[in-house]
């Protein structure tokens, strides 16, 4: 999976905003990199928004080397990675990023496939 650096200001403003209409249940879905700027988010089928802590069903994503990682909320204070979340991001590899409440432009933790913080520039 090639290197994310970056995010469209646009995209974190669609999780942000998907997450607060699903709050106090998580949001839930992919993301696609187009040269190491995440542009797009994609929604999969077997994406669940529900109150357990769902995690996307990986062998339901198509092949599509573009998707560069996930994104899912958490409805509460904190984006640090669950131990579910950390499981499931070393399977997958790529970026993962967690908006929490209150789902602002400082409420969301990038991660990579280690649960190790990652620094994505908001590109404007
Ligand atoms: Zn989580």
């Amino acid at each position: 999976m090639r290197r994310v650096h970056a995010i469209e200001v646009q995209v974190l403003e669609m999780i942000n905003a998907s997450a607060q209409s699903v709050d106090p249940n998580e949001f839930l879905c992919m993301m696609r990199a187009e040269d190491g700027v995440i542009m797009e988010l994609v929604l999969l089928p077997g994406t669940v928004s529900g109150d357990s802590h769902g995690i996307i069903d990986v062998w339901m994503a198509p092949v599509d080397f573009s998707l560069c990682g996930s994104v899912h909320s958490h409805p509460g204070p904190s984006h640090r990675p669950s131990d579910d979340d950390l499981e499931f991001f070393r399977r997958w590899g790529g970026v993962h990023i967690i908006s929490c409440r209150p789902y602002d432009m400082g409420s969301w933790g990038a991660y990579d496939s280690n649960g190790r913080k990652v620094d994505l520039k908001v590109i404007h």
